[in-house]
């Protein structure tokens, strides 16, 4: 399996066309989701970082293929998407902390391009990443 830098540099950045998130959105395709509501899905990362990750995204993509490309119309899902974001740490116990990623474009090693933050918890965390 390719590395997650490696995947992330196969990724088209320019790419809008529909990615994996939107067959979990769907039901398609399987996903441990952890949260739903009209406009967000929470599941947990099939790859886990952590002992807890967790994928919080918007179900409508609206063009934020990534954060990057967030625009005035994006303010009411982007603070959905923290709070949502708050809230699965919560219901995850993870009182101690946790961290939010979000990753942009090839530098940033994005490889799904459908905005998402990673929710990671479970243990201490380093700095600076990778
Ligand atoms: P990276 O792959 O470098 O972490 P991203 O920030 O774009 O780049 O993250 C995409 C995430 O989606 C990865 O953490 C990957 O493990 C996760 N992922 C890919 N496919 C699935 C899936 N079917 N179910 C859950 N998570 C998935």
């Amino acid at each position: 399996m390719a590395s997650e830098k490696e995947a992330a540099l196969a990724a088209s950045p320019s790419d809008d066309s529909p990615t994996i998130f939107d067959k979990i959105i769907n039901k398609q395709i399987p996903a441990n989701i952890v949260y739903e509501d009209e406009h967000v899905l929470a599941f947990r990362d099939i790859s886990p970082q952590a002992p807890t990750h967790i994928l919080v995204i918007p179900k409508l993509r609206n063009g934020l293929t990534g954060i990057s490309k967030a625009e005035e119309k994006h303010f009411e899902i982007l603070g959905r998407l923290l709070y949502t974001a708050k809230i699965v740490a919560k219901q995850e116990g993870l009182d101690d902390g946790f961290r939010l990623v979000i990753n942009d474009g090839p530098s940033g090693c994005q490889s799904v391009y459908h905005l998402h933050i990673h929710l990671l918890g479970g243990r201490q965390m380093n700095w600076p990443p990778g």
